[in-house]
């Protein structure tokens, strides 16, 4: 293991816990274990968002405790195979809706509609706390709810302290790390009520992790590669640098006036490639496996059932 930034959280024991584990996540560092063998005297947070909370002395924590386990003769009695444990989101129950932002990508933009719809301003829509689900876990499909589930692979900010009115060039300190975000939307829903909060807030239609990267391990986050995967084929393929408005913008617009907490997700819009952008569109379908893969972040996949 490298730099300590690949934070999760996991079932494990029947428990839940945070785990660290590194870039080819094969293993995860049972951090309680570490932190009660050790005998810290601070207490260890009971989930990754408590973690975030706490900041920057989390992660010094972490860091301090990842060290300490790789000094031990009995090292391997504390990684565990990332097989044997379930996989949860990274943030289970965020504490406030996931904000997003629509339309980010000109080319999703045209795919849905035409250059006029290009937006001036930022487009801000949220999800319930309760769309939220983990690497693995069913997207419901959601039968006589909706049959136009679609998918949207996107780069999430996972906020790191609290700020209010933030000026660009501070934005990107307030971020603690990134995450992968599934914004599945109910495109029939979408469209009939308008505004996009039902379409955007079926439960089980916020997939996120596997895991969140401490922001210390991505030089450049408006640089990576967002691809998805529908039952492998690829539908989605773009780079974050093609944004319209970038994330210290993005962080900026919306803290005016309206206060960011830790923990707080913004997922950053998608890229071209959505399954309403094709002719026929190409809704998901029971059994549909998605992927939504970033850079330094790694894979979430869910299936449709
Ligand atoms: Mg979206």
């Amino acid at each position: 293991m490298n730099e300590p930034v690949h934070l999760l959280s996991m079932e494990f024991n029947g428990e839940v816990r945070i785990g660290l584990t590194d870039e080819a996540q094969l293993y995860v560092i049972d951090l309680l274990k570490a932190h009660e063998v050790k005998g810290e005297i601070d207490i260890w947070p009971s989930t990754l968002l408590e973690g975030i909370e706490k900041g920057e002395d989390f992660v010094r924590t972490v860091a301090r405790l990842r060290d300490w386990v790789f000094t031990q003769r009995n090292s391997k009695d504390y990684f565990i195979p990332m097989k044997e444990v379930k996989l949860l989101a990274p943030v289970q129950r965020p504490r406030k809706n996931i904000f997003c932002v629509g339309k980010n990508y000109r080319e999703h933009v045209l795919e849905m509609g035409s250059a006029e719809d290009i937006p001036e301003h930022i487009m801000i829509f949220t999800k319930a706390p309760t769309t939220v689900i983990g690497h693995e876990e069913i997207i419901p499909i959601h039968e006589g709810v909706t049959n136009q589930l679609d998918y949207e692979g996107e780069l999430a900010i996972v906020i790191g302290k609290v700020g209010k009115c933030i000026a660009l060039d501070d934005a990107m300190d307030y971020i603690f790390g990134y995450t992968i975000v599934n914004d599945v939307t109910a495109r029939d829903l979408q469209k009939r009520h308008k505004q996009f909060f039902l379409g955007k807030s079926l439960d089980g239609t916020c997939p996120m992790g596997p895991v969140i990267v401490h922001k210390s391990a991505i030089d450049d986050p408006q640089n990576l590669k967002v691809k998805t995967l529908v039952n492998g084929e690829v539908r989605q393929f773009a780079t974050t640098e093609l944004m319209i408005f970038s994330i210290p913008e993005i962080i900026s617009t919306i803290s005016k006036g309206m206060t960011l907490e830790p923990g707080d997700i913004i997922a950053t819009g998608t890229p071209a490639g959505v399954g309403k952008g094709f002719d026929p569109p190409r809704f998901l379908t029971e059994g549909d496996v998605v992927e939504v893969s970033i850079e330094k972040i790694g894979t979430l996949r869910n299936t449709i059932n």
